[in-house]
C-alpha cells in the first residue's frame, strides 16, 4: 500500500488481512494485464468505455465484492473499497462506473420484489450486464427532491413517465435504469413522494445522449429524456412515494466509495509526483531535494494517510452495523479534496511534462474533480459534518 507504514514488528492496523490483500492483487493483475497505461490514456482520448477490462474484471469475481449475499455478492464494503481504490489508481473512469454499478445493483438486489429483479440482480453481481441509476436532474442535483420535474403518473397496469434526467452514468452500455420520478405532491417534507422505477433502455419514449464531459472520459454521462414512457406496475422498486428515504441508505456507502477512489488517485499522482522529483534535476539537483516541492508531497502523504484512517473506520463502523454517516462523510471530504491537491500539485513538479494529454497526470487531475460535487458536493458533505458532528444548526 502506502510506503513508510509501522515496522514489522508493529503491524499496520490498517494493512489488509490477506483474503482483502489477495482482492487487492487480483484488481491489479487484471488492470496490469487488460489496461496498461498507455490503453487507458488512449480510451480516455476515445472517449471510450472500456469493455474488455470490465469483463475481464467480471470473469473473476469483482463486482461480487460486498454484493447482497441473495444475488450473489461476497464480503463486505471493505472490499468493494479495494476494488475502488485499485481501479482510481488506474483505470479512474472504471472506477467511478464500478460505484455506479455497485450502488445500482445494491438498489436493485434490496428493493426488486418479482423474480426478473432477482435475476437481473444476480447478472449486475456476475458482472454480465450494466444498469444505470438517474436521480439528478437538470434543475439540480444537490436538492434534487425539492426541484424534482420527472413525473409519474398511475396508468391502468402501470405507469407513465415524463421529464429528463441528467448526468447518468453508463446509460449508453445500460440494460435498464432505475429512475427517480415524483408519484405524489409535495406536501410536509420534499423527500416524500419520490419512487424508483426500473425502466428497460428500450422503452418506446426512452432517449440517450451522451454529454461531453472534462474527465470520466471513459465512461459515459448522459441525458436520459423520457417522453410518455409507460411501464408496468413491477417496475416500482421498493415502496410507491418512499424511494428517496430508500436512496439514502446506500447514500453513505457510495460517499466512502468515492473516498476510496480518492484515495486511488491520490496515491497514482503521489507516485508519478515522487518518481519524476527523485530523477528530474534543476539547477543541479533533483527537484525533490528542494524544500518547497518535498513539503508539498509530504503534506500531501499526510493528508491522504489521514483520510484512509477515516475511510477504514467509517468501514468498519458500517460492517459493526453501528453508524457511520459522520465518518464517511469526513473520508470523502479528506480524500477528495488531498487528492484534488496533490493531482494539481504533479502536474506543477512535471511542469511541461505534465501539461501532455497523454501523460497520466492531467487525467488524474481531471479525472478527481468529479468527488469534489458529486455524489454530495463538498459543500453539503460540510453541512451534514457540522450538523451531526458539531451540532450546529442546519446550514443552507
Ligand atoms: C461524471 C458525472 C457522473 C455522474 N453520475 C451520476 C449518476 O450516475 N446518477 C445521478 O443521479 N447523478 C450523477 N451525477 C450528478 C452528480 O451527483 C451531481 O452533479 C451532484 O449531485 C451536484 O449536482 P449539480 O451538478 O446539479 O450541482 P448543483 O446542485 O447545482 O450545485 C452546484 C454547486 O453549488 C454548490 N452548493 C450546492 N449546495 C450548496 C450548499 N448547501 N451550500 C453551499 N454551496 C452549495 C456546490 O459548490 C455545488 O457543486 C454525475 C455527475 C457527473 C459530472
Amino acid at each position: 500500500m502506502t510506503p513508510g507504514g509501522p515496522p514489522a514488528a508493529f503491524p499496520d492496523p490498517l494493512a489488509d488481512p490477506p483474503e482483502r490483500a489477495a482482492l487487492r492483487a487480483t484488481v491489479r493483475r487484471v488492470v496490469d494485464a487488460v489496461s496498461p497505461p498507455g490503453r487507458i490514456a488512449a480510451l480516455d482520448e476515445a472517449e471510450e468505455y472500456d469493455t474488455d477490462l470490465f469483463d475481464a474484471l467480471a470473469e473473476v469475481g469483482i463486482f461480487s465484492a460486498g454484493a447482497p449475499a441473495a444475488a450473489g455478492g461476497l464480503g463486505d464494503v471493505r472490499d468493494q473499497l479495494v476494488v475502488v481504490e485499485e481501479l482510481g489508481a488506474g483505470p479512474t473512469s472504471m472506477a467511478a462506473y464500478a460505484i455506479a454499478h455497485f450502488a445500482v445493483t445494491q438498489t436493485i438486489a434490496t428493493h426488486g420484489h418479482t423474480p426478473d429483479h432477482a435475476d437481473l440482480a444476480r447478472r449486475l453481481v456476475a458482472g454480465t450486464t450494466h444498469c444505470s441509476f438517474a436521480l439528478s436532474e437538470p434543475a439540480g442535483g444537490t436538492d434534487v427532491a425539492r426541484v424534482m420535474q420527472t413525473r409519474a403518473e398511475r396508468v391502468p397496469g402501470g405507469w407513465r413517465l415524463s421529464g429528463e434526467k441528467r448526468w447518468t452514468s453508463g446509460a449508453t452500455i445500460a440494460e435498464a435504469i432505475v429512475v427517480l420520478a415524483r408519484t405524489s405532491p409535495i406536501d410536509r417534507s420534499p423527500v416524500q413522494g419520490i419512487t424508483m422505477f426500473l425502466v428497460p433502455v428500450d422503452a418506446p419514449g426512452l432517449t440517450i445522449r451522451p454529454i461531453p464531459t472534462f474527465g470520466i472520459r471513459g465512461c459515459s454521462t448522459c441525458e436520459v429524456v423520457l417522453d410518455d414512457v409507460v411501464v408496468d406496475d413491477d417496475a416500482v422498486l421498493g415502496a410507491v412515494d418512499l424511494g428517496m428515504r430508500q436512496v439514502f441508505a446506500t447514500v453513505d456507502r457510495e460517499g466512502l466509495n468515492a473516498a476510496a477512489a480518492c484515495l486511488g488517485v491520490g496515491r497514482a499522482a503521489l507516485d508519478l509526483a515522487v518518481a519524476y522529483v527523485s530523477e528530474r534535476e534543476v539547477f543541479g539537483r533533483p527537484i525533490g531535494g528542494f524544500q518547497a516541492p518535498q513539503h508539498r508531497l509530504v503534506d500531501a502523504a499526510v493528508a491522504l494517510e489521514g483520510a484512509r484512517s477515516l475511510m477504514w473506520r467509517a468501514a468498519e463502523l458500517e460492517v459493526a452495523g453501528a453508524p457511520a454517516g459522520v465518518l464517511a462523510s469526513m473520508a470523502k471530504l479528506a480524500a477528495s479534496e488531498a487528492a484534488e491537491q496533490v493531482a494539481r500539485d504533479a502536474m506543477q513538479f512535471l511542469g511541461g511534462t505534465g501539461y501532455v494529454r497523454d501523460v497520466a497526470a492531467t487525467r488524474l487531475f481531471r479525472d478527481v474533480r468529479l468527488w469534489a460535487f458529486s455524489p454530495l458536493a463538498n459543500e453539503m458533505v460540510r453541512n451534514r459534518i457540522g450538523e451531526a458532528h458539531l451540532g450546529l444548526p442546519r446550514a443552507t
